[in-house]
């Protein structure tokens, strides 16, 4: 089962939410992994949509919150090769606190070759590949 991990900014949330109810089906595929707040809006819109319809259990995996070093988590279970693709939805318009952390975050994706996503028509066409449901390895 593939790794998906997913993060977004307060001002990306309500976007990575509406991407998560439109995908809940790709998304249960998966195992998730997310910061911390972002972790706990994706585990409530996921239920909610589940309730809807198969009624079934789904958990998530939530690290710290992102400000609180859940990107560095993040990033050394990337180190670790445990996750398999990265939807990172980061706010170009506002500087964080945590500026350095979400740098880091999008140095090592790269650097591990991560296939990742910052915006939702990338997080569309990754969720889509052909290539996610293979022994893809980059
Ligand atoms: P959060 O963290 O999901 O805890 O809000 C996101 C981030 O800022 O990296």
């Amino acid at each position: 089962m593939k790794t998906v991990a997913l993060v977004a900014h307060d001002n990306r949330k309500q976007d990575l939410i509406e991407w998560v109810e439109y995908n809940y089906k790709h998304l249960i595929d998966f195992k998730l992994i997310c910061t911390g707040t972002t972790g706990k809006l994706v585990e409530l819109a996921i239920k909610r949509k589940l309730q809807k319809t198969e009624k079934m259990e789904y958990d998530i995996t939530k690290l710290k919150s992102g400000p609180l070093g859940g990107d560095q988590q993040l990033g050394a279970m990337i180190t670790e090769g445990l996750i398999d693709l990265v939807i990172f939805l980061w706010d170009p318009m506002q500087p964080q606190p945590h500026d350095v952390d979400v740098k880091a975050l999008l140095r090592i994706v790269v650097l591990f070759n991560v296939p990742t996503a910052c915006n939702r028509a990338t997080a569309d066409y990754l969720i889509t590949s052909r290539l996610y449901k293979e022994n893809y390895k980059p």
